[in-house]
């Protein structure tokens, strides 16, 4: 049992070459385009400016999870480990180093700081971006003592992992086999009623509805056996909530970068 358990991980390690630290890039990128469809005009300016030639939202989106092996101080940045039998308070699961939660308001100063250089204003935007998304992603707030599902063995689509990693990138690479037209249906239009309501709140709030998933859909749907076989009844429990989330984390960003940047 061991060797073919270290068989699966093995296996599991080369096909999930990168490491998971937050939605795949299919995820970030569809939160990215979905962004940029509703940023205002005065917003896109700015935004403009503080990126380079060639560069987009879509394109900047992963680079936080790119400069994290150079960037030790941004390792705990990416998420939060708050168990799913606490709902009461995030402060006591946030290290001093800081979590999802707490940076995401530190780096919308930095980048609303007119004092700071375009440099440093780039980089609070990047990493702003990124801490959005992730924090959408329901197994980056909610927790089982368990590393936030990475040390839960999964297989989905006959590879193996995690369940941390499956929610990151393996349900949106299922359906994106299997729904062509999932992408379309989270980037499509949103009526000014959706935007307002969506883009209630901040980070403070909006880490509750992740970890309110990973309590009511992640865990509870997993099966016993390790390692956990995910089949297609799971991917189908979680679609909803996948497609919410990068929906939200999507108009969510647009709306941070137009209070900032649409001044
Ligand atoms: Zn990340």
């Amino acid at each position: 049992m061991i060797t073919k358990l270290a068989a699966l991980a093995a296996a599991g390690a080369l096909l999930f070459s990168s490491p998971a630290f937050g939605w795949g890039r299919e995820g970030h990128q569809i939160i990215g385009r979905l962004a940029t469809l509703h940023l205002s005009p005065k917003a896109k300016t700015q935004l403009t400016a503080l990126l380079n030639p060639g560069e987009t939202l879509e394109s900047i989106t992963t680079w936080a999870d790119e400069v994290r092996g150079n960037r030790p101080e941004s390792a705990t940045w990416h998420y939060i480990n708050i168990p799913i039998t606490d709902n009461s308070s995030w402060r006591k699961y946030c290290p001093d180093t800081d979590c999802v939660v707490s940076i995401i308001p530190k780096m919308e100063r930095r980048l609303s700081d007119k004092s700071l250089t375009r440099d440093q204003r780039r980089e609070a935007l990047f990493f702003l971006v990124h801490f959005i998304a992730d924090l959408h992603q329901p197994m980056h707030t909610g927790d089982m003592g368990d590393r936030g599902g990475n040390d839960v063995p999964t297989v989905y689509n006959n590879y193996a992992g995690n369940l941390h990693g499956t929610w990151d990138t393996g349900l949106i690479l299922g359906y994106k086999q299997t729904d062509a037209a999932m992408f379309d249906r989270i980037a499509r239009p949103a009526g000014f009623r959706e935007r307002r309501r969506t883009a209630k709140g901040g980070s403070e709030q909006w880490v509750w509805q992740a970890h309110a998933i990973s309590r009511d859909v992640a865990y509870p749907n997993l099966p016993k056996s390790r390692p956990a076989q995910l089949d297609q009844a799971y991917a189908r429990a979680a679609q909803p909530s996948v497609e919410l989330q990068l929906r939200r984390a999507g108009l969510r960003t647009a709306a941070v970068l137009n209070r900032i940047l649409g001044k």
